[in-house]
């Protein structure tokens, strides 16, 4: 008996007995193409193409795990496992992922949203559904040179196993436009959900996953670790196998990953100000700002937070945000409503009060909010606003609640300063209302944020009525952009000397 063949019996055997192992839980997936124990294997050298035991515990789980170790060793079996299928199993997955998000929107929204109890059901449902805009395998167009000295071609090629961690305000969307980057670039991926958005999350990535078997053979291209934590994020950064982060989420997750010693694509936190001045179209500029404020109820990263407003405006711009459907809080119910979603702390010594969000209310509907403001709004009130000063906590804070402090500026420089204070320096996203190109180049300049929307919604700024792809993970400090198939690449650099140029 040939080496191949006995190699062949030993894997087919492992899986079988992995399947038997897992209560039946296979008995859904069946695959149609050479099973992953007909796949060739790459011999050990060096961590990217290193292959691992291939215990039999490691099959027919569908890439939900116990252990951040578990979760990495099976990546690293899937990544090598692509390798072998090469660029058209990369298009099957990218293929299946944007079919199966689209055809499980509604019930994978509605699982997201009785897991989470933030956002909206449909806008959660719409997400979903916008998948298909995230760039895939098509986006990795090698770039070469040719000149007197022959031809160098540089092509983008994947890491090997990628450590995504994932919000709870989008969590199927994030793992969903993720699994499409991540695996379009050649690479598995392990994710560490966040822990209140862990269940739905492991739903997608068992589906996803017994799709993906079923169609090409892979198994566990994409993991999950099924109880997520503190510990396991940690596991899952120091593994062997993990050979990148991808890190959507706020501050401290983003300052975590940094400090791993790993290198971080992080996508990290906003509080996105919006600058309305007196060349703006009003009833265009408030219904922008309504539809990308409310949206999910405010939990978009890139969704309009604060708006400045030149003062000969404000009143027409409020105005034509109640003509539109948003409704304005006074000022004692602002202050209301203050008390109610952000616990303030005096400041030490003589410094500034911090305020804390209250977790109850964010992502929640303005029905909610309309109740700790002492408020009736009618049925359906996409956002609720009020007249704040620059410092006022909802200003600061990355609330993320369908509530808009609106702030009156004396002139073009003060709207563009306070935009600048309000951002943090995240340099995330950025909005204006203007038709004053000296205006718009100069908050664009001031600003310096990765997405900087003018004239439209915040959405607009990842294809949703603005030109351009979509993901849900827009890597700001670090610096990637709006993450795509190559952010998830190595550049590698080919050279023929003399030879293959063809005049
Ligand atoms: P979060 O920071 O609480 O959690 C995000 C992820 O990080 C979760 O998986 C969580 O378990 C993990 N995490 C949190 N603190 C951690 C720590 N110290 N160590 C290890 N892991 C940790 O954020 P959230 O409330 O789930 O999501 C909202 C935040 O994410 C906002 O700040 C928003 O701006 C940001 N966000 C950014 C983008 C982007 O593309 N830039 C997209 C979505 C959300």
């Amino acid at each position: 008996m040939s080496a191949v063949n006995e190699t062949l019996i030993r894997d087919v055997v492992a899986e079988v007995l992995g399947r038997l192992g897992n209560n039946g839980a296979t008995t859904t997936a069946k695959p149609a193409a050479a099973p992953s124990a007909s796949v060739p294997k790459s011999e050990s050298c060096g961590c990217g193409t290193r292959k691992v035991a291939s215990a039999p515990a490691l099959r027919g789980k569908f890439g939900v795990f116990a252990t951040a170790e578990e979760a990495c060793e099976a990546a690293q079996e899937a990544f090598l496992q692509l390798k072998e299928k090469g660029i058209a199993a990369r298009r099957k997955i990218e293929e299946i992922v944007k079919a199966m998000a689209e055809k499980n929107a509604g019930p994978w929204g509605t699982i997201e949203y009785n897991e989470t109890k933030i956002g909206r059901l449909d806008h959660k449902i719409a997400k979903l559904g916008l998948i298909k805009l995230v760039p895939g395998v098509d986006w990795l167009r090698p770039d070469a040179r040719s000149g007197d000295h022959g031809i160098t071609l540089e092509e983008y090629t994947p890491f090997g196993v990628v450590g995504a961690i994932t919000p709870s305000t989008h969590s199927i969307p994030t793992l969903s436009g993720n699994i499409v980057n991540i695996c379009a670039a050649g690479n598995s991926v392990v994710f560490n959900a966040h822990p209140s958005a862990a269940k739905c999350a492991a739903v997608a990535v068992r589906a996803y996953n017994e799709a993906i078997y079923r169609e090409t053979g892979i198994e566990n291209i994409a993991c999950i670790i099924e109880k997520p934590s503190l510990d396991s994020f940690n596991a899952l950064c120091k593994n062997e196998f993990t050979r990148l982060l991808l890190v959507t989420g706020g501050p401290m997750v983003v300052k975590a990953a940094m400090q791993t010693g790993k290198r971080a694509i992080c996508a990290g936190p906003g509080n996105p100000p919006v600058f309305v001045d007196d060349t703006c179209c009003a009833t265009r500029a408030a219904k922008a700002i309504i539809s990308g404020a409310s949206f999910d109820n405010n939990l978009l990263c890139i969704g309009e937070k604060q708006v400045f407003v030149l003062d000969h405006v404000a009143d027409k711009l409020m105005q034509k945000m109640s003509e539109n459907g948003a409704v304005k809080l006074n000022a004692a119910q602002v202050e209301k409503l203050t008390q109610a979603a952000f616990t303030i702390t005096p400041g030490q010594g003589g410094g500034c009060a911090h305020a804390h969000t209250n977790k109850d209310f964010i992502g929640k509907d303005t029905s909610v909010l309309a109740q700790a403001a002492g408020i009736n709004i009618p049925s359906g009130t996409q956002l609720l606003f009020g007249e704040t000063d620059a410092m006022h906590p909802f200003v600061q804070e990355e609330q993320m609640m369908p509530m808009l402090p609106i702030v009156r500026v004396k002139s073009v420089e003060e709207g563009i300063e306070r935009s600048l204070q309000s951002e943090h320096n995240y340099k995330h996203t950025a909005i204006i209302h203007s038709h004053d190109v000296e205006n718009i180049t100069a908050m664009a300049r001031a600003l310096d944020t990765t997405l900087f929307v003018k004239n439209g919604p915040s959405p607009a700024g990842l294809g949703l009525g603005g030109e351009g792809y979509l993901s849900f993970s827009i890597a700001t400090p670090t610096g990637e952009g709006i993450t795509n198939p190559r952010t998830f690449t190595r550049v590698r650099r080919c050279v023929m000397v003399d030879n293959l140029r063809i005049y």
